[in-house]
């Protein structure tokens, strides 16, 4: 896990030069692939960890900014995929208001997500947001991935659904990292209304305000078995 702390860092050093020079695309590019190449070898020692999921997927988002314009399998400039879709870079927290993966959550989510990280921080555990809001394009993309790697849409439907159906895409769910934000929320989030919604996807939480006072409701074993991604 001590990999994690280089690449928050050059997260930052990628932040600032987005904002300053927007220009930059090819250094940034650079850079990502850079990023994308250790991940095969960090993941190796993580392979255990409950987020591998998630991460691999966004893993697949990152490597399109790998791709030169025009190469095999590389997007055009129409069909490149970056944070105005809702991609987010390593270390982002649920206070980025400038990143739309995060602004674009609904506000009640974002606002129980804030207290919980506050407090969280207290209890020296920092929230990382892994995916939050994201636009239907990148969901279907992630879907596209998904199904290429599980081999079938039905498999893929236990990890990621349609982008009409996704909670991500409305703005309702927020994939929280590391290992131990993802437990501390598990023993703290109904405090907040904060829930997890499946059993397979330790890191997915919902907003359900009522759980401050009842509990969170009991979860699905996967998406498959939620009512709402068979309407
Ligand atoms: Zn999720």
């Amino acid at each position: 896990m001590t990999y994690r702390e280089p690449a928050r860092t050059t997260t930052r050093r990628i932040r600032i030069r987005r904002i300053r020079v927007a220009g930059l695309l090819v250094v940034i590019a650079a850079i990502a692939a850079a990023l994308g190449s250790q991940l095969p070898a960090s993941s190796s020692s993580t392979a255990t960890s409950p987020t591998d999921v998630p991460r691999s997927e966004h893993r697949g988002l990152r490597s399109e900014h790998r791709g030169a314009p025009g190469a095999p399998g590389a997007p055009g400039e129409r069909g490149a995929l970056g944070e105005a879709d809702g991609a987010v870079l390593d270390g982002t927290t649920v206070f980025d208001d400038e990143i739309r993966g995060v602004a674009n959550l609904d506000p009640a989510l974002l606002g129980a997500l804030r207290q919980a990280a506050t407090d969280a921080a207290d209890d020296g555990v920092e929230f990382v947001v892994d995916s939050g809001w994201r636009s239907p394009e990148y969901q279907e993309k992630l879907l596209h991935e998904a199904v290429l790697k599980y081999g079938s849409e039905q498999e893929a439907a236990r990890w990621v659904t349609t982008p009409s159906r996704s909670a991500h895409v409305s703005g309702d769910a927020v994939d929280i990292g590391p290992s131990g934000a993802a437990a501390w929320l598990s023993e703290h989030g109904a405090e907040y209304g904060l829930c997890q919604i499946y059993g397979n996807e330790l890191w997915h939480y919902e907003l359900r305000p009522e759980a401050i006072a009842h509990g969170c409701p009991s979860m699905y074993a996967d998406p498959t078995h939620d009512p709402r991604m068979q309407q």
